[in-house]
């Protein structure tokens, strides 16, 4: 599992946010209830002055422990008394304590020198939301991928029915955002447009960001355009490079779409070939028959998807499109 450098700063930046604020929170409302109430502010010197004590007495030897505990009782007679003075004025007993999000860490993402549940959860979200920022993601799930959609009745010819096997191309990416690791295949979507190829790609997106894993989803004409943006910028630092090479999930839609020159050419087999060759899964969508992808990308790229891409051929109301494929 690996989150980008931008998530896992914009988890550490969105703690800081929660941890000022809470103690803004708590600063504004102490301010207020000592001038309501002036002994609160005494109680909290006397607090104060036993917390002292028991910095002292440490160094007495001896008597040491039994003098702590007496001053650990006035200490808990304390608070109660600061809480009971809340409670009788209208204030939940807790009003002076610091509202953390998280009580756990207080709002740092560390407890006990372990990753706390709250950041977890954060780096999700985040990555989340990174990905509906590009996308329709959010609209996307398996639960709403219609099936119904699919004629039913075999096609005369191949004898295949479309909703039978869309039924099984549905479950098959159900299971692998489900059981997806470092290990996944990679998936080529293939088939007419309007099969719902970028439908089915956003849900397995969904399901796998939200296990953790560091998804990038854009068209291929954006993802190439933001790679020939800065390969050709004066402080090309390869960081866009680096995250598409890089990233557990890499998903590419729509490939065949966008304006192909010899950059783009080059650019698709870069991120083919370097990513079958470090095992990273990739999974592509194309309206693009293997005849096109060939015309388009050369026979060098073309062979590398057929022959270390799981093939799902997408098919719909046209049957007949099937013998035109694989
Ligand atoms: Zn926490």
């Amino acid at each position: 599992m690996g989150y980008g450098k931008e998530t896992l700063l914009k988890a550490t930046q969105i703690l800081e946010g929660r941890r000022s604020k809470a103690q803004r929170i708590q600063m504004a409302r102490h301010m207020e209830v000592t001038e309501k109430l002036p002994e609160i502010a005494k109680y909290e010197a006397k607090l104060d002055e036993t917390g002292l004590a028991v910095v002292k007495a440490f160094g007495m030897g001896k008597d040491a422990e039994a003098y702590i505990s007496q001053l650990a009782s006035i200490n808990t007679d304390l608070q109660n008394i600061i809480k009971q003075t809340l409670k009788a004025n209208g204030y939940p007993e807790n009003y002076l304590e610091i509202p953390y999000t998280c009580k756990k860490c207080e709002d740092t993402g560390f407890c006990g020198g372990y990753i706390c549940e709250c950041r977890t959860e954060l780096l999700k979200t985040i990555a989340k939301t990174d990905l509906a920022s590009v996308s329709q993601s959010a609209n996307c799930t398996f639960e709403n991928f219609n099936i119904d959609f699919y004629p039913l009745p075999a096609d005369e010819a191949t004898g295949v029915s479309a909703r039978k096997r869309m039924s099984e191309i549905l479950e098959y990416c159900k299971n692998y955002a489900e059981d997806f690791g470092p290990e996944s295949e990679s998936l080529y979507l293939h088939g007419a447009t309007g099969l719902g190829k970028t439908h089915l790609s956003l849900a397995i997106a969904n399901v796998v960001a939200e296990s953790g894993y560091k998804v990038v989803y854009d068209t291929a004409q954006n993802i190439l355009s933001s790679l020939e943006r800065e390969k050709f910028s004066h402080n090309n630092n390869g960081e866009k490079e680096k995250e598409i090479l890089d990233c557990d999930l890499l998903i590419i839609d729509d490939l065949g779409s966008e304006f192909s020159t010899q950059f783009t050419v080059a650019a698709v087999y870069n991120i083919i070939n370097t990513r079958l060759n470090r095992s990273k899964p990739v999974i592509i969508s194309t309206n693009l028959t293997k005849n096109e992808l060939e015309t388009k990308y050369t026979q060098r790229v073309t062979s590398r998807i057929i022959g270390g891409y799981v093939s799902l051929l997408f098919l719909g109301k046209d049957i007949r499109q099937i013998k035109n494929r694989f």
